[in-house]
């Protein structure tokens, strides 16, 4: 079979590796040299602790309180703006705790898969990516987030994962190197990290050397159809037949499926990272900063990532700097001693991850044109589900029963 992916981020390589492993003839298109997305600069988490979905009853009270403030870590541009509006109408509607409740089991169940193959990828000869499965740590710093904690602690293990509430005293033997400003912290042993940058490489060079075909800088610009079947790929005014197509086009996807008439309500999530090399900053573990909503990943030995802020905006707009202090300002109120300066703007990475309308991805095969798969809206947590989302992509286009149950991920579950 013939299979077009279009986009060469986390999720269009990891469907790639499971198609070819099928015996397919894979071609990725995309629009960029594929040496830069939103699957490079982020902060590398495997997180099977993230099992509440983005759209919560409490990010909706928080993010009008963070609108007015330029350093906030969760911002949404006021728009007329068709889409964001459509979206945004949408995320509110679906912000229910009933929502959060029903996501729960879903996302710990593709969390949980994707894991396991990372693992098994770390057996796979030319992957390389630093894996480090030795859990990570979520501060807090306030009495209302000491409870939220106790809470998230319950409710882990209520669904079968391990999370432990942690005090100062302990923390600060955890992280010995420096003193901290935190009351405490949740551990979740059952977490992972790796190096993106490094995972995307080496899974570009595999699947070359695996036979899988590139096309990079080179767009996909519509379909051609027959019937109920997509049966090739415009790109760059060529047609490229196809038995089945992949839409795994990240934030941009929705272009995409609105010219097969498949709408999936999706808009980019900017974030903003900065890697420093060799760095005076020691951490010992990934650190999420919960009230700051900030990451720190101590990545490949020798790297130290400080990523963050959800910025709900067109994905044209120029990047805020004023964010990239916001996320580096926190950095020192949870370790006093560490004063990480504000790069150049050349050193500041961001990309948009692509965030469906209600913190769940869009998998499955749409209903209008049956051999057409989409896999995108993993918003946060693209790394992390990344190979079983390309499980689950290979079996459905040649037509398996998908390893877990996706009804949540629904592509035209909006209509
Ligand atoms: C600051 C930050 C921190 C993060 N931390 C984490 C984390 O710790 N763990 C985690 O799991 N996730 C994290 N994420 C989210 C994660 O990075 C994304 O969910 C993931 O990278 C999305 O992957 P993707 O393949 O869907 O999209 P992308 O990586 O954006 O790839 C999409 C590709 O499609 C191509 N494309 C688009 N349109 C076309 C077209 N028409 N024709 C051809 N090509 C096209 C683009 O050029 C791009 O290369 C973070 C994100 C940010 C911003």
């Amino acid at each position: 079979m013939e299979v077009i992916i279009t986009g060469g981020g986390i999720i269009g390589l990891s469907s790639a590796f499971y198609l070819q492993q099928a015996g397919h003839n894979v071609t990725v298109v995309d629009r960029t040299d594929m040496s830069d997305s939103c699957s490079y600069g982020n902060a590398g988490y495997v997180a099977p602790s993230h099992f509440v979905p983005l759209a919560t009853p409490g990010i909706v009270k928080q993010g009008l309180k963070w609108m007015l403030n330029s350093k906030s870590p969760f911002y949404v541009k006021p728009s007329l703006n068709g889409t964001l509006i459509n979206w945004g109408l949408k995320f509110m509607k679906s912000a229910t705790q009933a929502h959060v409740e029903r996501s729960a089991i879903p996302l710990r169940d593709i969390s949980l898969l994707s894991k396991q193959l990372y693992e098994e990828w770390t057996n796979v000869p030319g992957l390389s990516f630093a894996y480090d499965p030795q859990g990570m740590l979520e501060f807090f710093n306030t009495e209302e987030n000491a409870r939220h904690a106790e809470e998230s602690v319950k409710a882990a293990a209520a669904i079968g994962l391990e999370a432990r509430l942690i005090d100062k005293a302990t923390l600060q033997q955890m992280e010995p190197d420096t003193a901290i400003n935190a009351l405490g912290a949740v551990y979740f042993p059952g977490d992972a990290q790796l190096y993106p940058n490094l995972l995307m490489k080496t899974l570009l060079a595999y699947l070359k050397q695996k036979g899988v075909k590139f096309l990079g800088n080179k767009e996909v610009t519509g379909f051609v159809t027959s019937g109920n079947k997509v049966t090739g790929v415009k790109v760059n005014g060529e047609i490229l037949p196809a038995d089945h197509v992949i839409i795994a086009s990240g934030a941009w996807s929705a272009e995409l499926t609105r010219q097969l008439r498949v709408n999936i309500p999706l808009v980019g999530g900017r974030g903003y990272s900065v890697t420093y090399e060799n760095a005076p900053w020691k951490f010992r573990h990934p650190v999420i900063l919960s009230e700051a909503r900030v990451a720190i990943s101590p990545m490949d030995g020798n790297k130290v990532r400080f990523g963050g802020t959800m910025e709900i905006t067109p994905l044209n707009t120029p990047p805020r700097m004023q964010r990239v202090e916001g996320i580096l300002e926190s950095v020192k109120r949870y370790f006093p001693a560490y004063d990480i300066p504000m790069p150049s703007a050349d050193k500041v990475w961001y990309g948009y991850r692509p965030c469906s309308a209600d913190g769940l991805p869009y998998i499955g095969n749409t209903a209008r044109f049956p051999n057409v798969t989409v896999a995108t809206g993993h918003a946060m947590l693209g790394i992390s589900l990344g190979p079983a989302t390309g499980k689950l992509v290979s079996e459905l286009a040649t037509g398996q029963k998908p390893s877990m149950d996706i009804t949540p991920f629904k592509v035209e579950r909006f209509g």
